[in-house]
């Protein structure tokens, strides 16, 4: 049941959800080996919306082969150029606009976002995407290199890149379709077959976009889509001895998971996983601007984002104003079903995280930190938790050492920018860091210190294909968009040639 919407939900998806939904293998719709469906809620109201087909090892062990089959001998292989692949991809991304609205409301009714950030964010960036990695499929190069020892005459050498093969993919529900993107763009523009899962938790807009990847014409086998859960599904296609690579977004425990069901057959492992990222504020900075970007950095997508804000350090003299200013926009931020267009904040993805984000906000009380604003859940109905921020916390507590994956930030004063980066640098993550400051030299300093993946300064929560995105440390392997991600997707191969 789809209820609590103020803008009424498209026929075409409440068609889409009328039916319980097929996975996608060798280019056919079909149901799951085990003829099982789970079911997919709505996490504005919890409930049922919709019914998918629950893939499990032997799909998944369908879709290798499919995708296998494709990668070998499939028109995909044999006579498809890459000229080609990026008009195809093109496609894609021209069908992905011209369904934008349908794919906004699929994405706000099974995540919970806004829909009037669904229809500014989520879609119009996995349309880029497609359209960006498009551009690369014709410009994958090799060099021609001198031998260091040899005379030129002797040896003729050079590289070519290669697709990888057979790529598993796993990806989370925060964004689901843009996540879809990231994953499918780059692996298409390289050459490579696919078999995707997204989270069970937000199944949707993945098979729709399947249904668009067929009316793009790609071959079958190139992308099948298999929901089903992380155990089992996910499981499968992590460990599959046939897939040459897997790309995991996710929490960092299941990533350590992947690596080792990886092991097997030492498949290629690309991984985006979980952050603490720290935004450091500094007393220098126009303090509005920088309340308005702290505030944005946690709370953009319900703090459900692995890059947010999520350890705000100010500096002493300003961080009474800075805290409080955010807490007043905490405040001042409308929750609601995402069909709302007054909403600013939907609920949480699922009853487990409503669960998992209001421990973390009771431990963190437990332990002494005061909420500034929010502090719990909101409401009764639906996934919903209020946006908090929360003061006099220690580093060594859980709400600071851990990722909470809610709009929960955690404010802590510092004296000296000198002892900033050690606090900084104090969590297992290396995903991303915010600097807010207008002495320019200070925040190149600090940008080149931090290990961290992405640096925003002045700005934060900036994507875009063009800009590579990933972690250091425990946030993950590779990176993910820019030309960067080629690499997790293809294999160099060296030829020498005798003269
Ligand atoms: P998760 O890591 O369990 O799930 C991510 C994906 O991995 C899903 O598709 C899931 O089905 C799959 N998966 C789960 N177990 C698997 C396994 N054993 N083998 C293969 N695939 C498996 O994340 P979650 O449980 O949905 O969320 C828990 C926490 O993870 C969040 O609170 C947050 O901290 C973190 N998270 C991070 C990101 C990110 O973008 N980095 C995204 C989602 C969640």
């Amino acid at each position: 049941a789809v209820s609590d919407t103020s803008v009424s939900v498209a026929p075409e998806v409440l068609q889409f959800l009328s039916q319980p939904r097929p996975m996608l293998i060798n280019g056919q719709w079909v149901q799951a080996a085990s003829s099982k469906h789970f079911p997919v809620y709505n996490p504005a109201t919890g409930e049922v919306m919709a019914q998918v087909a629950e893939g499990d090892k032997e799909d998944i062990n369908r879709a290798v082969q499919a995708a296998r089959h494709a990668f070998d001998s499939g028109p995909w292989h044999t006579t498809m150029s890459p000229s080609m692949r990026g008009r195809l991809m093109t496609r894609l991304a021209d069908l992905i606009e011209q369904h934008a609205e349908e794919f906004a409301q699929l994405e706000s009714l099974d995540n919970g976002k806004p829909l009037t950030i669904a229809r500014v964010a989520d879609i119009p960036l996995a349309a880029d995407l497609f359209r960006y990695m498009a551009g690369w499929a014709t410009k994958i190069e090799g060099n021609t290199i001198p031998l260091s020892l040899a005379n030129q005459n002797q040896y003729f050498t050079y590289t070519q890149r290669e697709p990888i093969g057979v790529v598993g993919q796993i990806i989370p529900w925060n964004f689901p379709l843009l996540m879809a993107a990231w994953k499918l763009g780059p692996a298409l523009a390289a050459g490579c077959t696919i078999i995707l899962k997204p989270a069970e938790q937000t199944p949707l807009s993945a098979l729709r976009l399947g249904e668009l990847i067929l009316e793009a014409g790609f071959p079958e086998g190139v992308v099948n889509i298999v929901p089903g859960y992380g155990e089992t599904a996910g499981a499968a296609l992590a460990a599959h001895p046939d897939v040459d690579k897997v790309a995991f977004t996710g929490s960092t425990e299941v990533g350590k998971l992947i690596v080792q069901a990886s092991a097997g057959n030492l498949k290629k492992v690309s991984l985006e996983l979980g952050g603490k990222s720290p935004n450091i504020v500094f007393k220098d900075m126009d303090l509005q601007t920088a309340i308005a970007g702290a505030a944005n950095a946690i709370f953009f997508n319900h703090g459900q984002c692995c890059s947010a804000g999520s350890r705000l350090y100010v500096e002493k003299p300003v961080f009474d104003q800075v805290v409080e200013g955010v807490a007043e926009q905490a405040k001042k931020i409308t929750l609601g079903s995402g069909f709302n267009p007054a909403t600013r904040m939907g609920p949480l993805v699922s009853d487990e995280q409503l669960a998992r984000v209001t421990g973390y906000l009771q431990s963190g009380i437990e332990q002494g930190a005061k909420p500034l604003s929010g502090g719990g859940r909101f409401g009764d109905q639906g996934y919903f938790v209020e946006p908090t921020v929360l003061v006099n916390a220690r580093q060594d507590m859980k709400v600071v050492q851990e990722e909470i994956f809610g709009p929960v930030v955690v404010a802590q004063s510092f004296q000296d920018p000198e002892e900033i980066l050690p606090v900084a640098h104090d969590t297992i993550y290396g995903l991303a860091a915010g600097i807010w400051t207008r002495d320019i030299g200070k925040a190149h300093r600090l940008a080149a210190s931090l290990r961290a993946g992405t640096v925003w300064i002045n700005c934060y929560n900036v994507f875009d294909a063009a800009l590579p995105f990933g972690g250091y440390r425990q946030s993950g392997w590779g990176r993910e968009m820019g030309h960067e991600v080629l690499k997790n997707y293809t294999e160099v191969k060296s030829v020498c040639i005798g003269l």
